[in-house]
Order: structure tokens, then sequence, then C-alpha cells
């Protein structure tokens, strides 16, 4: 069918589809809709701004969170290409982009005319009869103004500007450094001579790598599906050393590269950006600017509690390290253990303790089981159902679209989900929004997602076996998936994970994680790929029990990172020396030490190129909500549908309408109690329950 098409319909960015037609979108659209984005967005915000008289709901609120999201349509499409499906001409429009995007953003937080609107909204009559969410709405809009600088006159306000737009850049720097880098180096081994101890998956994955770049042999890359498995098992300490070497010292000054996507003076002037924005908005540091969106309050509470947490858990840890050292020296004659040793040994450690490795439960395993069976937990836990659609657009065969609704078979939101790894595919597994719910004028706008992982490809036609921690991870962003896609808000700025303090919004997304350890979820997510027997009980049990193996060490590491994500946003001063800091930490914190070449802050993207910066601890933080909420479901059973209907409708469905301090009382009857963590993680015991 022939038809004249304008260039905004030539353009299937602009095509204001329900779905981005990920088909028909290339780099060359990019930059001409992101700009008829913007100036669209200017043209709906000069008619708000143009209405005369006290603003009300529908001249101000309203239309101001619809020119949010419709900008966030086209936005977002590219935002997400540019992650999974990276080309030399989408990184170039992209980046050419992301400082138009941003000047829009800090154009729109300095609006005084908005700021004023917004002002006038709340001493008008309108905003004393809005419902919790539309308060909510209002308020945040005027704690972002202040935040994004609102106040600032003269000189201040073009610095400010002049900030962002640096800052936005150097995070993206900062990003493609970090995946640079890691693309950079690899090692082609001629032979299989140096592989022993590593598993057949990892061998068909290095030898599947050769293929690919079109050498003979195996070849090992620094993306974790391959990097993994060489330090957790390798045999060859030298290969292991070779390995963790170019790994721990990517885009730094450090190591086989050198020099040649240094961070180091990128996340410098990060901080140092960063701490003069906080104090132009009159904040004592970037840390006190932090908590104006999270559910902690001060500097102090936070440190309190990464100490408090420290405190309780060394004990615990300095003894799994003692017993580490011990094995190593009394099973492998090891004198002394390095940073490339620790995986290793603990591997060995785990299978003689508890014989079980991740790859004893891969071949139970299977993706397809595993997404089949977590979709039925959801539906048994939330009243949903989840189907596959064959019939829409996406980017990438690997790639699927399911659509979630309720039992009459209303529609609730869509996903897709991006499994596995390859290349010019930003690693790590997140959840990001494509489509958030809304009201429109005569429909009703749902959420969409996308679920994006870096699992082990399926090689030569065979389905792809995950380990269990890789399952835990689709677990874990399928639980922000239906954060976002479960919302009942109809509004975008509070719909979601939209609006939720920083610090609560992992609560769905690690609580989910639990099912991954229960019996009767197991069964519905585990099927042997040749027999189609379920993980055996006893597989399961050692599974459960090793768990908690090592938890004393990885909550100081994680307790590690936090503090100095923290005290770097908090006390930073021009000059300050990034690796003595984080030695102070490390001296209060850490039982284990890394060796002196190794730079992790140079990749740390989540505080220096995520949302995460002077907010490492939320992940901790989170984890007391959502180990104490799901103390519920293992009282009242795991799949309890009460349980989860009052989560769905307490947490997930509330989006950022109230306080996460407010849902969490709601669904749990009481405030979180840090002891919760503690005793999952099996460091502290559960506690006698007291005689009724
Ligand atoms: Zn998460």
């Amino acid at each position: 069918m022939m038809s004249v098409m304008s260039d905004q319909q030539s353009n299937p960015l602009l095509a204001d589809a329900r779905l981005p037609p990920f088909d028909a979108i290339d780099a060359g659209h990019v930059i001409e809709a992101v700009t008829r984005a913007l100036a669209d967005a200017r043209a709906a915000l000069g008619q708000v701004l143009a209405v005369e008289g006290e603003p009300t709901w529908e001249s101000l609120v309203l239309p101001l969170e619809r020119m949010g999201e419709r900008l966030d349509h086209i936005w977002s499409s590219v935002r997400h290409l540019h992650a999974v499906m990276d080309s030399a001409p989408l990184r170039e429009a992209y980046e050419a982009c992301v400082p138009l995007v941003t000047r829009f953003h800090t154009e729109l937080s300095q609006n005084i005319e908005l700021y004023e609107a917004y002002e006038a909204f709340v001493r008008g009559g309108d905003y004393a009869v809005r419902d919790a969410a539309g308060k909510r709405v209002v308020d945040n809009a005027l704690r972002d103004f202040r935040l994004g600088g609102v106040g600032l006159e003269g000189k201040a306000r073009d610095r400010y500007a002049a900030i962002a737009t640096r800052l936005s850049d150097l995070t993206t720097h900062f990003s493609n450094n970090v995946l640079d880098a890691t693309q950079s180096w690899t090692l082609t081994l001629a032979d299989e001579g140096r592989l022993d101890g590593l598993p057949a998956s990892a061998r068909s994955l290095a030898a599947h790598n050769a293929e690919q770049a079109g050498e003979t042999g195996y070849r090992i890359t620094l993306d974790l599906p391959c990097y993994l498995p060489v330090l957790t098992f390798a045999d060859d300490a030298d290969l292991r050393a070779e390995c963790y070497r170019a790994y721990a010292t990517r885009a730094s000054d450090q190591g086989p590269d050198a020099g040649r996507f240094d961070n180091g003076p990128v996340l410098e002037e990060i901080l140092s950006l960063r701490q003069d924005k906080a104090r132009l908005l009159g904040f004592e540091s970037y840390a006190h600017y932090s908590l104006e969106r999270k559910m902690a309050r001060t500097p102090r509470e936070v440190l309190g509690f990464l100490r408090d947490l420290a405190a309780r858990t060394r004990p615990v840890a300095h003894a799994e390290y003692q017993a580490l050292c011990a094995f190593a020296h009394a099973r492998h004659g090891k004198q002394q253990v390095e940073a490339w040793d620790l995986g290793y040994f603990a591997e060995k450690l785990k299978q003689q303790r508890f014989e079980i490795s991740q790859e004893d439960l891969r071949p139970y395993f299977p993706v397809e089981r595993v997404i089949g069976g977590m979709f039925d937990i959801a539906e048994r836990l939330f009243g949903v159902r989840i189907h596959p659609r064959n019939d829409v657009a996406v980017w990438h065969p690997d790639v699927t679209f399911y659509v979630i609704t309720d039992p009459e078979g209303d529609r609730l939101g869509e996903l897709y989900l991006d499994p596995f790894a390859r290349a010019h595919k930003r690693g790590g597994a997140w959840m990001d929004v494509c489509r958030t719910r809304m009201r429109l004028d005569d429909s009703l706008q749902t959420p969409v997602a996308y679920l994006t992982c870096n699992f082990t490809p399926p090689v030569g036609g065979a389905s792809s076996l995950i380990t269990h921690d890789e399952v835990t991870t689709l677990f874990h962003e399928f639980g922000h998936g239906l954060h976002h896609l479960l919302t009942r808000v109809e509004l975008p700025s509070v719909a979601g994970i939209a609006g939720v303090e920083w610090d609560a919004v992992e609560l769905p997304s690690q609580l989910m994680e639990n099912w991954c350890y229960e019996e009767e979820a197991v069964a519905l997510i585990s099927s042997h790929h040749e027999t189609g027997e379920p993980l055996p009980a006893p597989l399961l049990s050692r599974l459960r029990a090793s768990r908690n193996f090592q938890s004393g060490l990885q909550m100081l590491r994680q307790v590690e990172f936090a503090m100095f994500d923290f005290l770097l946003h908090l006390e930073y001063a021009p000059g300050c020396d990034v690796l003595a800091l984080l030695e102070r930490v490390r001296d209060e914190v850490a039982v284990v030490r890394p060796p002196a070449f190794n730079r992790f802050a140079n990749t740390f993207s989540h505080i220096f190129a995520g949302g995460y910066a002077a907010g490492y601890y939320s992940y901790k933080w989170a984890e007391v909500l959502s180990c104490d909420a799901y103390s519920r479901f293992q009282e009242a059973g795991v799949l309890d549908t009460d349980a989860g209907t009052a989560f769905r409708r307490e947490v997930l469905e509330r989006g950022g309408t109230r306080d996460a301090l407010e849902s969490f009382i709601a669904f749990r009857g009481r405030e979180p109690d840090v002891a919760a963590l503690l005793v999952s993680s099996g460091i502290e015991p559960r506690a006698e329950t007291s005689p009724a």
C-alpha cells in the first residue's frame, strides 16, 4: 500500500506508535526525532505558561506530566538502543543528543515562571482537593525545582547549567571508557592446554568467541560470562592472575591498557563538579544533596547504618577468611592467597563443604524453563497472567515480548526481554522504562518495560543453560519490572518506580530473589535439559545451605563500596586523594585487601555513570526492607496469595505516591528491622520466638 508520507511520518521514532517500531528505527533517525521532540516539548511548555489566571490541575500539572512522557517515548528508545545495539553511527547520534536533552531538563528545572506557577497552584484551591498522588506530583516538582537550581541567579545560574551539561558528557564518557576497556583486552589461547578446571560451557564460550573473531582456539574476554568462570575454575594460577590484572585495571593508569581509557581524571572531575553543584544549591556536600530524594534522612544515619552492619559482620567475615586460607594451605599447599585465588579457592571450599557448584546446577536451568516458571510464580502470587507475543517488532532475534493481563484479560503492561550477552551490548542486567502508565483523554496508556540481561548465550543450537546466580539476577530485574508494570498510578512522575525514594526502590527486586531458593518455586523454574527432572531435593538443600557461604565477606565488600561512595561524596575536597580515602575505608571495614594495582573505582559505573552517587548504600538499606518483607511470606507460605496480593496492593501498585516507609508498614504491619538482613544472611542467629 502506498501513501504520501510527511517527514514526520517517515521517521519511525516520531510516528507516535504505542510501541517503538524497532524494525524501522536506525541511527539516521535519531537526531531529527530528538530535536523535533524537544521542540514539541518546548511548544507544550510555552502553551502551559501562556495560560492566564490561576493555574489549575488541567492547565498546569497534567500537560506537564504528558509532556515529560511524550519526550521519553522517543528518548527512551534511543537510550535503550544505544545500550543494547551500540554502533558507531548510533553512538555518535546519541552523544550528539545527550547534551540537548540535558539542556532541556536543566532549563525546565530552572524555569522560574514554571516554578512560580507550581507555587501559585499550591496556594490556590485546586491543590487542597487533589488526592495523595496528585499532591505528591506537585510536592516532588517543587522539591526538584529547588534541587535543580531554580533559585539561582546570574553567574551562579550559568555555572549550574554548565555543570549539568559537563557532568552529562563526563558520565557518558565514563561509561564508554568502561565498555571500550572491557572490549579491548582479549587473550587467545591456541589450544586447551591452559584451560584445565574450566567447565565445558566456559570452554565452548571461549571457542565461540574465537570463532566470532575469525581466530582458532579459545578467546578469553573480560565480559563476565567469560571472565568469571576463568577466575572461579581455571587451575592455572598465572592465567587467573593475568585475567584478574586486566579486569581490575580496566579504564585506569594501570595494567595492560594503562592510560588508554583512563577514567581517573574523568571521575575526579565528576566528583569536583558534583560538589560545586551541591554547594551552589546550598548543601554542605553532594551526599547531603543526594539524601533529599532518599528514605534515609542524614549522612549520620547512613554512616551509622553502614558502621553497625560492618561491626556486626566483621567477626563472621574474619572467621570465613581464616577458613579459606586454612583450606588453601591444607589442601593446596598455598602459603598466601592472592586476589585472583579468592574466587578459585572459595569455589573449591564451597564444593567440598556443600558438594555444589554453579556448574552442577546449570543443566537444571534452561533459560526458557526459568522464564516460564518465573512468570508462573508471579501469576500465582500477584493474580496476573503473562503471555508471549510474536508479532511485535524487536531489535534483535534474541528478544521476546510478553503481555501481562489481569485474569479477565485486560492488559496491565508489556515487557521486552533481552536475555543474552553479545557484542556491542552493555554488560550487566537492568530494567528500563519504555512507556509509563498514564491516563489520556480517551484511553489509558499501559506501561512497558525493558528487561536486559547478559546471560550465557545458547551455543551451537542447544538451549541456553544458565547458572543459579543468573536465575537470581533475572528474578531481581523482573522485580523491578513488576514494580513498573503493576502500578495503578496514572501520573508518570509517581507511577511504578518513579518518585520512589532511591534507597527503597530495590525492595521489590531484592524480594523476588528469595523465590529462587524455595522448594515450591524451584519446582516451577527448574527442569533438567536432558531428563526434564526438576532440581533434586538433596541438591536444593545443599544450594540453600550454600546460599550464605561467605556472606560475611560479601556483606563487608558491599559495605566497603557503600562507605567509599558515601564518604567520597561527603568529604570530597579539591585534590582529594581517592585511593587514600579508599584505603581508609578498608582500614575500617575490610578483612581482605586487593592488590595495590587494583583500580575498581575506575569502573564503578553505579556511582560515576549511574544514579547511585552517594547512594550505593541503598542496596543494603533496601535489603533490610526486602528481608523483613519476605519474612511475611515465610510465615504465611511462600506462594501465599494473600501475602502476594497485599504486596501488590501496598507496594507494587503505589509507586511513589507515598513514603516508602508508609508502604512498608502497610504491608508488614510495623517498621523494618536491621536484624532481618543479618539473620537472613546467616550472620546473626534467628531470634527465639517469644511465647505468645
Ligand atoms: Zn536492582
